[in-house]
């Protein structure tokens, strides 16, 4: 509990304007994409890097968690004040410092949201690839904190590539400044990385130095059908290996075909699954050349159909049923918990099988998209959350999936964090020296436990 007079304090640094306890507030703030809840005491808007070492000195003085939050658009709880205390809203903080294309790289303040930077990059041609579905409104801090990836993942990789440097007010209200402006470097330990996916609890992010990237000017789109999920997932593969990097390689499912084709007109075949390839380059036969090898790889698998988008409007109706989806899975019941599994690539279409074994033995719609390029599969676990028999039994769902995934080598989470909903399941993931290890960098950057705490399993 913030007492008043740490409030009052907090009002002197960030001015009254930037300070709010009001329940409207605190009731946005309690929650974040996902479905766990917890109100703060108060929140802050901040707005430069001295206001954040004077919250975090006095919040360790006085012992009071701090989550920082950017626009709160975590799937996985990272964002809940699981333990109240203080949200620090990171939003304001939004200046593009710097765009050096010389460098090939920005400097960029934490609250930046992601579309803002690529439009500022695309007249020069030039992005910042790892491209979330949530990029209209996420910003780069967040995206830092999370280790955010996209669809883009298979060909570019995921933020923790781009990262070159970071500006960080310690738990101990010191500025840490890690890394730098150079492409390369094997200077002393990786400190800028170690902040990379932390989820909040190792510091406060307050300047990002990110690697660019020149961004492909043609690109070439093409769908195909698939009678079984063997036949797609051994196509996922021999893609894959084929020496043929799609810049985006995507995986529907027959109930998210289903879902599709009960809420849209789009009338998709009801098949087992459905993959959406996209290749690029800078001429329009590097992406044709790419995407004909992908096309040949689809039927040698058996696809039953294939379609090639011949102009944009084409590639945009190809794209019109994976866009869908999401809001397609909100009309399923009033709560799905989008998963976010990742597996090694040749175990694509086992996962897939699991998802459909899981779902039948609980009784639950579970529709999958992933992104296949990189092994990420979402499959969306739909429930009624007024219904507590219906919520246990979409947990022990989602326990068995990860159980069974992590049993199979891959991890509980490609891009979204392990925050409240996966900490529970870290063990089933990492041995215990791993575990014993991230607790023993927690204790010592954060001894109070005041950033974040209750996320990733750090306090067991
Ligand atoms: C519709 C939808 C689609 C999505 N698609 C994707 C996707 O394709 N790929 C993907 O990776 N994710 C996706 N997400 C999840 C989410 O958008 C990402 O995790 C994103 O990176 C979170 O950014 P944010 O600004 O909203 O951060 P928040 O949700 O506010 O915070 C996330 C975590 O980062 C920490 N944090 C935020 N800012 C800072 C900072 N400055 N310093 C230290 N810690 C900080 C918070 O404490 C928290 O632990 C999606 C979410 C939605 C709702």
């Amino acid at each position: 509990m913030i007492t008043q007079n740490v409030k009052d304090a907090l009002k002197e640094i960030v001015g009254e304007e930037n300070y709010s306890d009001h329940v409207i507030d605190l009731v946005a703030f309690a929650t974040d994409a996902s479905e766990h809840k917890q109100r703060p005491d108060c929140a802050v808007w901040v707005t430069s890097t001295e206001q954040v070492k004077a919250i975090i000195k006095l919040a360790n003085q006085e012992r009071f968690p701090v989550v920082p939050r950017g626009a709160g658009t975590s799937l996985a709880g990272l964002a809940v004040p699981a333990e109240g205390g203080l949200v620090m809203d990171l939003g304001r903080m939004n200046k593009i410092i710097k765009i050096s294309l010389d460098d090939r790289l920005v400097v960029v303040q934490p609250g930046v949201v992601y579309a803002d930077l690529d439009k500022k990059l695309a007249p020069d041609g030039f992005f910042f690839p790892p491209d979330p579905a949530s990029g209209m409104v996420a910003t780069l801090g967040g995206n830092v904190a999370t280790n955010a990836g996209g669809i883009r993942g298979a060909k570019y990789g995921t933020t923790r590539d781009y990262v070159l440097g970071l500006e960080v007010v310690l738990p101990n209200g010191e500025v840490l400044r890690a890394g730098g402006q150079n492409i390369k470097s094997s200077s002393g330990y990786d400190l800028a990385r170690i902040f990379v996916g932390s989820e909040g609890t190792l510091g406060v992010i307050t300047e990002i130095i990110l690697k660019i990237n020149p961004k492909p000017t043609e690109t070439a789109t093409a769908m195909a059908t698939f009678p079984t999920l063997a036949d797609a997932g051994r196509a996922v593969t021999q893609i894959m290996r084929s020496g043929i990097l799609p810049s985006v390689l995507e995986v529907m499912d027959r109930l998210a075909i289903k879902a599709i084709n009960e809420n849209t007109d789009l009338g998709l075949p009801e098949v087992e699954a459905v993959l959406l390839a996209e290749t690029d380059g800078f001429t329009a036969e590097e992406a044709s050349f790419q995407i004909q090898k992908i096309i040949d790889l689809f039927k040698a698998n058996n696809a039953s159909s294939v379609e090639m988008a011949t102009d944009p409007a084409e590639a945009a109706a190809l794209w019109a049923a994976r866009k869908s989806v999401y809001s397609v899975l909100t009309r399923l019941n009033n709560t799905v918990v989008v998963e976010d599994l990742a597996v090694p690539l040749s175990k694509v279409a086992d996962t897939l099988k699991i998802i459909e074994e899981v779902g039948e033995k609980y009784g639950l719609q579970m529709p999958t998209v992933g992104h296949v390029g990189d092994g990420n599969l979402h499959p969306g676990v739909a429930f009624d959350r007024y219904d507590e028999k219906q919520r246990e039994t979409a947990h022990a769902a989602a326990a068995e999936l990860l159980g069974r995934v992590a049993g199979m080598g891959g991890t509980l989470t490609g891009e979204h964090g392990i925050g409240l909903a996966k900490a529970p399941h870290m063990h089933l993931e990492h041995d215990p020296v791993s575990m014993e290890t991230m607790r023993s960098l927690k204790k010592l950057f954060d001894p109070h436990n005041i950033l974040n705490p209750g996320k990733m399993a750090l306090e067991a």
